[in-house]
């Protein structure tokens, strides 16, 4: 039988890029579908080579392949996330966040929250300006069109999956730019009336969250609030290094027209090369990235046996544990593996 096939263009990066790299390979060989990985190298050495022609090569790369894996890259003179969610218009990230049993926090509730936030405007796209030598002011943007799209997002997550959505901001204060969001989110909710949706002013929000997490599924938030909320989720999840997002951009029909899917920690250069870098969170974004391309079984499987490994304390270091990134990758991909093959069932006979 033909195994599907894909392209993935796939981003590399600094510090621990190379070790998460080999890990996902290594992950994609146990999925039975032929993943072929169009590199493009982002590391700072070809960055400051290259220049602009190579962000135009990873636009063009992505572009033709529409999903994208990207492995951390450093900061220096430009942030190579920016400048791509600028040129592909991604505007908006979806970051789940979720406490793992058995991964140690310093919360002991249970949290599930699905962070969707604008992923541009707000107070990041203005460094500001000084008005003499006193005082300084910044332009606070926001715009209907990416909060439209996030919220028809929003929305349709929630209703995939029957929950409900939260939309959190500080229109009581900033009655121009928040108000605005609020009206987009309120027009949204109407095309979905099956759909919960509530409204909560964003410091509330944080304080209920803490108390009451149960009560919160999917949260839709302006570009810094996003930014507030997911570390102080992830922090609570006790899971900082293990998060992944989705940075998505859309066509006039709210279809995902590109999607790149990268783990939220850095390049590691403290522990580049010494077979310490924990795969979990380029797992996670490959498993989000599965399910991108319609391939929800395997990113389950991908997901969860990520999961269920580090429950049973198959960990690397920085979660306690004593794997190296490759053992830990190796258990990973033969439990995948395994599940895949089981639902599969059993080869035909000769
Ligand atoms: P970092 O996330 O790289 O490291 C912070 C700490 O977490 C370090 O002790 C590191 O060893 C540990 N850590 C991070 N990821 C880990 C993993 N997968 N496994 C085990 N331990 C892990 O943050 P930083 O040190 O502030 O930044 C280093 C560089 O990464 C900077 O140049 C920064 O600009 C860049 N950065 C890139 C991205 C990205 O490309 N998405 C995100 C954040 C930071």
């Amino acid at each position: 039988m033909n195994r599907p096939s894909y392209r993935v263009t796939e981003l590399l990066g600094d510090g621990i890029g190379a070790e998460l790299s080999e890990a996902v390979h290594r992950l994609a060989e146990a999925l039975p579908v032929q993943l072929e990985f169009v590199p493009v190298d982002l590391r700072v050495e070809n960055r400051r080579a290259r220049g602009k022609a190579l962000y135009d090569e990873a636009v063009a790369t992505i572009l033709e392949t529409k999903v994208a894996l990207k492995h951390p890259t450093a900061t220096t003179e430009e942030s190579p996330n920016a400048v791509l969610r600028r040129r592909l218009d991604l505007s908006v990230i979806h970051r789940p966040v979720y406490t793992i049993p058995g991964v140690p926090t310093n919360f002991r509730r249970e949290l599930d929250l699905d962070i969707v936030r604008i992923a541009t405007g707000g107070t990041y796209d203005d460094p500001g300006r000084m008005i003499g030598d006193d005082g300084a002011v910044s332009l606070r943007i926001v715009e209907r069109r990416p909060v439209r799209e996030a919220a028809r997002y929003a929305f349709n997550l929630a209703r995939k999956t029957s929950k409900r959505v939260t939309s959190a901001s500080k229109y009581t204060i900033q009655k121009a730019t928040d108000g605005l969001f609020e009206k987009v989110a309120q027009e949204v909710a109407g095309q979905f009336p099956e759909v919960p949706h509530s409204v909560e002013l964003f410091d509330a929000l944080l304080g209920k969250v803490i108390m009451a997490p149960e009560k919160f599924q999917i949260v839709l938030v302006l570009n810094e609030y996003g930014d507030f909320l997911s570390d102080m989720a992830c922090g609570l999840a006790g899971s900082l290094g293990i998060g992944a997002s989705s940075n998505l951009a859309f066509d006039a029909s709210a279809v995902v027209r590109v999607a790149l899917f990268d783990a939220a920690h850095g390049t590691a250069p403290d522990i580049a090369g010494k077979h310490l870098a924990n795969p979990t969170a380029i797992f996670l974004a490959f498993s989000m990235l599965l399910y991108q391309l319609g391939e929800i079984g395997l990113g389950q499987a991908v997901k969860n046996a990520t999961l269920d490994l580090l429950r049973e304390g198959v960990r690397t270091p920085d979660l306690g544990g004593g794997e190296s990134t490759e053992s830990f990758t190796e258990a990973v991909a033969k439990e995948v593996a395994r599940r895949v093959g089981e639902k599969a069932g059993p080869p035909p006979a000769a």
